[in-house]
């Protein structure tokens, strides 16, 4: 099967997970056969994901075992950006975090040690990411370290989180509950800030590269900032009435699936991408 147009103008492809290649533990239809398709054209492709429960090895993993093999270096997760946004200016200093294991391993690998009951003195830093083990206590710990003068990180801002059974509370709804309660702003470390699309594209190398995510808040918004083209997928996190004509970024391709994106094209090709002329 032949490339779309819009695709065939693109080197290289820069690929979220949630919501666009599975949900959940789920394969979404036709995903693996997409990635397939652009490999097998000489596309080079790259995972970006702001999903903190997992870390880069398990990414390696779950994409292996659903057909789509990969080795670290293609893979960016924001577990990792966080331990080199920290391991630059924080290491030594004490963190509380919200977050699954993995997140927690990623601030430890930054030399920021985990602040326990024993501590007397408060917090350096709070780090916040997504997890279904959240607790009153998590929250109380970080608004007491935030008021007390910790910085406030959190690896997304994602509001929701897509499951099979519809949209679940992601990262930015536990932000949400720390910034409400200290009346203070995260720095948000994954997407929408560029960093993830820079670490992808050191490892790919240079060539026209055409980002693909489920959500405008934070997969194209990550792409804008840093001055790539993007293309909205509508199987996870975005709704169509949200970005028909006339409601979404010009720079923006929208497509049914990544498998539809892959081979029939975008639905609305608001603009002509800068690879698709
Ligand atoms: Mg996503």
């Amino acid at each position: 099967m032949p490339l779309s147009e819009i695709v065939e103008g693109y080197r290289q492809f820069i690929v979220d997970l949630d919501g666009c290649v599975w949900l959940g533990s789920t394969p979404i239809p036709g995903s693996v056969e997409a990635i397939g398709c652009l490999r097998g054209s000489g596309k080079r492709v790259a995972f970006a994901t702001n999903n903190p429960r997992r870390g880069n090895r398990d990414y390696v993993r779950k994409l292996s075992g659903i057909g789509i093999p990969v080795s670290s270096e293609d893979v960016v997760g924001v577990c990792d950006a966080v331990t080199d946004a920290l391991a630059s200016s924080h290491t030594g200093s004490r963190a509380v975090v919200i977050g699954a294991p993995p997140l927690v391993e990623a601030v430890e690998a930054a030399g920021v040690r985990i602040a326990g009951p024993e501590d007397e003195e408060p917090a350096d830093i709070v780090v916040v990411g997504g997890t279904e083990e959240l607790s009153y206590d998590d929250l109380r710990s970080a608004t007491l370290a935030v008021n007390a003068g910790a910085e406030l990180f959190a690896t997304g801002r994602d509001p929701t989180y897509p499951m099979p059974d519809g949209l679940w509370p992601g990262t930015g709804a536990i932000v949400a509950a720390v910034e409400y309660a200290t009346g203070r702003s995260a720095q948000v470390i994954g997407k929408p800030e560029p960093n993830l699309i820079r670490a992808a594209l050191r490892r790919m190398g240079e060539g026209r590269t055409l980002v693909v995510g489920d959500r405008l808040d934070s997969d194209v918004a990550a792409a804008t900032s840093a001055g790539l083209d993007a293309a909205l997928v509508l199987t996870g996190g975005t709704r169509e009435d949200e970005v028909g004509p006339g409601s979404a970024p010009e720079s923006l391709a929208v497509a049914d699936s990544l498998l539809d994106l892959v081979q029939e094209g975008a639905r609305y090709p608001l603009r002509a991408l800068a690879g698709a002329s």
